[in-house]
C-alpha cells in the first residue's frame, strides 16, 4: 500500500521513527521490501536524482509499483530525496511519487521559501506532500558540498514552516552525509530540535545523514580487501530519543551500502572463480533484508505496520 510520507508521520509522531532507505537496483529493492515485511516495519523508499540517473528513472518507478504488487503487505511512501526544483515536478507529475523532498537549503532563507513554496504548491494540488530543509549538512549531499555545519535556527524553522506550507522539515542538527561524520566523539544538537518541538509542536522534523557506519562492516571490508580509514557514523541508541522531539524520519544510506560492499568484496574474495553476478546477489538480498529489519528494532518502526495501516485507513474514511 503506498501512502503520503504525512500518513505514515501522522501515527509515528512522538513513539517511533520511520526508516527512510536509498535504493538504486533490483536486489536493493527486494531485499528492502523483505526486510520491512519481516520486520512489519511502515517505512520510506528513498530515490535519490543520482538514483534516477543511475539507470533510467522509469526503471525505478516500474519497480516501486512492481513491489507493491509483489509485496501487497508492504505500507510505504515513494519519496524523492534531494530534489532541485526541476526533478520534484517531474516526480510530482509522475503518478508515482507519494512524496517529495525540495532541497534549496543552499540558498538564502527567502529564495529557499520561494522555491519550497512553488514546490508545496504543485504537489499539495496533486495529493503529494514536502520535505524542505534548513540549515546545511557537512559533507556531499548530490551536488553541494558544505564545508561544515550550519545549524538550523529553530526561530527560522518556525517562520519558513508558516511561510512555506511544507509538510515536513529536515535539520540540521550535526550529522552528515557519507561514511565519515565525525571526528572523535559525535555531537548531535538535541537541543535544537527540543526548540524547534517547542515552536512547532507536533510538526515532522527529519534527520539525514544518519548511517551508523558499524565498525565491525567496516572491519570485514578491509579484511575482505576495502580500504575505508576512519569511517563513523551515528549512535543508533540515539534514535528513539530523537523520535521524541518530533523526529519523525531518520535517512539511512551509507549502511546499506557498506552491507552491499561486504558482501561482495567477501563473496569473491572466498570464491575467486566464481563470476556470475546472482551468486553475490543471492547472498546479499537476504544479508540486506536482515539489515533493514534490524535498523527497524532500533528506529521502533519494527511491529508497527498493522496499526499503521489501521490508522491511515480510519483517517481516510473521516
Ligand atoms: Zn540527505
Amino acid at each position: 500500500m503506498i501512502v503520503t510520507t504525512k500518513e505514515l508521520f501522522a501515527h509515528a509522531y512522538g513513539k517511533y521513527a520511520i526508516g527512510a532507505y536509498n535504493i538504486n537496483n533490483l536486489e536493493q529493492t527486494m531485499g528492502l521490501f523483505k526486510g520491512n515485511v519481516d520486520s512489519k516495519a511502515p517505512f520510506i523508499v528513498q530515490l535519490s536524482k543520482g538514483a534516477r540517473s543511475y539507470t533510467h528513472k522509469l526503471m525505478l518507478e516500474a519497480m516501486m509499483n512492481t513491489a507493491d504488487k509483489i509485496f501487497p503487505e508492504a505500507v510505504f511512501a515513494i519519496h524523492l530525496d534531494h530534489g532541485d526544483e526541476a526533478t520534484c515536478m517531474d516526480c510530482i507529475n509522475s503518478g508515482v511519487y507519494s512524496s517529495v523532498m525540495i532541497d534549496a537549503s543552499h540558498e538564502p532563507f527567502e529564495k529557499n521559501v520561494e522555491i519550497t513554496k512553488r514546490v508545496v504548491d504543485a504537489a499539495h494540488a496533486k495529493g503529494l506532500v514536502v520535505e524542505a530543509e534548513l540549515g546545511l549538512l557537512k559533507g556531499i549531499e548530490e551536488d553541494v558540498v558544505a564545508a561544515d555545519h550550519v545549524y538550523t535556527k529553530p526561530d527560522e524553522a518556525f517562520r519558513f514552516v508558516k511561510a512555506t506550507g511544507c509538510d515536513s522539515l529536515a535539520c540540521a542538527i550535526g550529522t552528515s552525509h557519507g561514511a565519515f561524520k565525525f571526528k572523535g566523539s559525535q555531537k548531535l544538537r538535541f537541543d535544537i530540535l527540543e526548540e524547534i518541538q517547542k515552536l512547532l509542536p507536533g510538526f515532522p522534523l527529519v534527520m539525514h545523514g544518519s548511517s551508523s557506519v558499524p565498525q565491525d562492516e567496516v572491519a570485514r571490508i578491509n579484511a575482505a580487501g576495502g580500504n575505508l580509514k576512519g569511517a563513523s557514523g551515528v549512535d543508533a541508541s540515539q534514535f528513539l530519543g530523537a523520535a521524541k522531539l518530533g523526529v519523525t524520519k531518520i535517512n539511512i544510506d551509507t549502511d546499506g551500502r557498506l552491507v552491499w560492499c561486504r558482501v561482495h568484496r567477501e563473496f569473491f574474495r572466498d570464491h575467486p572463480e566464481k563470476f556470475d553476478l546472482r551468486d553475490p546477489g543471492k547472498v546479499f538480498m537476504p544479508e540486506y533484508a536482515k539489515f533493514i529489519a534490524a535498523k527497524n528494532v532500533l528506529l521502533g518502526s519494527a511491529g508497527q505496520v498493522d496499526a499503521a495501516r489501521a490508522y491511515i485507513q480510519a483517517s481516510k474514511k473521516k
